[in-house]
């Protein structure tokens, strides 16, 4: 099988994960009609043939379901939760959240960058330290 198989499959993920890596968090969008695309999408279903482009997510967010987990793992410090959050744009992606009591569904979450660069969301928006 040829690199081309997973060429556009392998692209997509790379302009999500780059754009992390340069510590933004990217939606996809049709430049034909600017509907924002669910992660899992790869082209515009009314417009396959015009591509995708990529632009900068407000980072506002509201929680869509959550998990509580009480183990560690990896390096996250228990208690902490495990949630899907829905992104003001659309779509959808999963993710760590501070495990707080009143966490609760359809709160609004504010996604940032940490210290060491990984994306996070929190319950607050960051205050300026
Ligand atoms: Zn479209």
């Amino acid at each position: 099988m040829s690199g081309q198989t997973y060429g556009h499959h392998t692209a997509h993920e790379r302009a999500f994960t780059d754009g992390l890596a340069k510590r933004r968090l990217l939606v996809a969008k049709c430049p034909v009609c600017s509907s924002v695309l669910a992660y899992t999408q790869r082209l515009c279903p009314d417009h396959p043939r015009a591509g995708l482009e990529w632009c900068t997510a407000s980072g506002q967010a509201t929680v869509h379901t959550f998990s509580i987990y009480r183990i560690g793992y990896a390096d996250r410090e228990p208690p902490y939760a495990v949630a899907i959050v829905q992104l003001d744009e659309g779509p959808r992606l999963s993710c760590a959240l501070p495990a707080e009591e009143d966490l609760r569904v359809g709160m609004p979450v504010f996604a940032e960058f940490d210290s060491a660069g990984s994306l996070v969301f929190r319950t607050q928006p960051r205050r300026d330290q």
